[in-house]
């Protein structure tokens, strides 16, 4: 419709007399969904908002050599939104919302260091910020590396709201994938009031385990996840959760400040830590090596409590150039626990692959290493009755 000329001028006169001060208007604050631009999916505004951290691994994969293969897949491929539409039952309880962190290769093999910090700092952001409308949160991630990412997030979102591990052992094009119900178990999970301030939680087949104890114990079986302390803090039934306990967190667990860690001048993603495994004949030059190849810190998985059978002048020429070292054990239970007069971290109860974890967050927080030796070690000294004061 086209405005007469008169209606136009008439209209041109009311602007130009308009007040020059603003109206009053009431500006509605923003919320975290919409400054991050979420699309919540379910239109059920009552229900509770779950957000979706979306990677790959065999949760998103499928096989093209049919419903026996849980071996050789990964040709096929199901995004967030798919895996979603899969469960009627999904929409009916929550509203969820995709956020993909999905790379080229997927699974654990396309995860690195900087996809891992990028998503845990937009986690924290949508979780714990003072606009956050989002209850929890559900990361799908491949099983090798799933307890990497559940340590790193668990320690660095601290606000109390749940944050749930889900992958599966199968693919989807299997004949009893099993992912569709460890998504749906934790997405339940993430969205109960009983989840908060547990830290991070893995749901996977029918249990609940602690993230910050995880570890994937077995490589094919679906049921691969356990506690390398402890034990699951509750179960399933008819795919909602049920804990054993109140709410309680690990005595030892260091929370680290996601804003120093992320504004380490020279580590936009993390530093680069090595993993070494220490056996009979073990060879020190590894650790000046892995050095010299730009490592700022060395985890060596030692033997029973943390024992490392040859190379100590090695591993002290190292610590004398900076290298940050710490020792775990490659017994899968029990702890590496302190020696008397320390040059270097025993890990306490802290597995290798959460220690590698651990020793990048302490370096890239700026501790050296006597800090790095009491963080490590701090709480474990105190409740054995061994003190030890390097002046930090
Ligand atoms: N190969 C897979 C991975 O990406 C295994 C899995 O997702 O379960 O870790």
């Amino acid at each position: 419709m086209r405005l007469s000329n008169l209606t136009a001028t008439a209209l041109v006169a009311a602007v130009s007399a308009a007040p020059t001060t603003p109206l009053p208007y009431i500006r509605r604050a923003t919320t975290a969904s919409e400054r991050l631009g979420l699309t919540w999916l379910g239109g059920n505004s009552s229900l509770p908002k779950i957000l979706i951290l979306y990677t790959g691994g065999t949760i998103a994969s499928g096989s093209i050599y049919g419903a026996l293969d849980d071996t050789q897949y990964g040709q096929l491929q199901i995004n967030g939104e798919q895996i979603i539409a899969r469960n009627p039952y999904l929409l009916n309880n929550t509203q969820l919302a995709v956020s993909n962190w999905t790379t080229e290769e997927d699974g654990s093999t396309g995860t690195n260091d900087a996809l891992v910090m990028n998503m845990t700092r937009f986690a924290h952001d949508a979780l714990c910020s003072e606009d956050s409308d989002i209850v929890g949160a559900v990361y799908t991630h491949g099983t090798n590396s799933l307890e990497e990412t559940a340590f790193l997030m668990d320690s660095l979102v601290n606000c109390g709201k749940p944050i749930v591990a889900a992958g599966a052992m199968r693919p989807w094009t299997h004949l009893s994938f099993d992912g569709d119900a460890n998504f749906f178990d934790a997405v339940m999970l993430a969205a109960s009031p009983e989840a908060r301030n547990r830290g991070l939680l893995v749901a996977f087949n029918s249990r609940i385990i602690p993230g910050y104890w995880a570890t994937k114990l077995h490589s094919t079986n679906p049921n691969a996840f356990g506690a390398t302390a402890t034990g699951d803090l509750g179960l399933f039934l008819n795919n909602l959760p049920i804990f054993y306990n109140s709410a309680s967190q690990p005595l030892f667990k260091h929370y680290f400040d996601i804003s120093s860690v992320s504004a380490y001048p020279s580590y936009p993603a993390l530093p680069k830590v090595d993993i070494l495994y220490a056996a009979r004949e073990f060879d020190g030059k590894l650790v000046l090596d892995a050095q010299a190849n730009g490592a700022k810190g060395v985890v060596i998985a030692g033997t029973g409590n943390g024992g490392v059978p040859t190379g100590q002048e090695e591993i002290a020429e190292a610590l004398q150039s900076g290298l940050q070292v710490v020792v775990g054990t490659r017994s899968p239970f029990g702890p590496s626990s302190p020696n008397k007069t320390p040059t270097y971290a025993k890990s306490g109860f802290v597995h290798v692959i959460q220690a590698r974890i651990m020793l990048q967050l302490a370096i890239a927080s700026g501790m050296n290493m006597n800090q790095t030796i009491d963080l490590f070690e701090g709480g474990l000294r105190k409740a054995m009755g061994q003190p030890w004061s390097p002046g930090l």
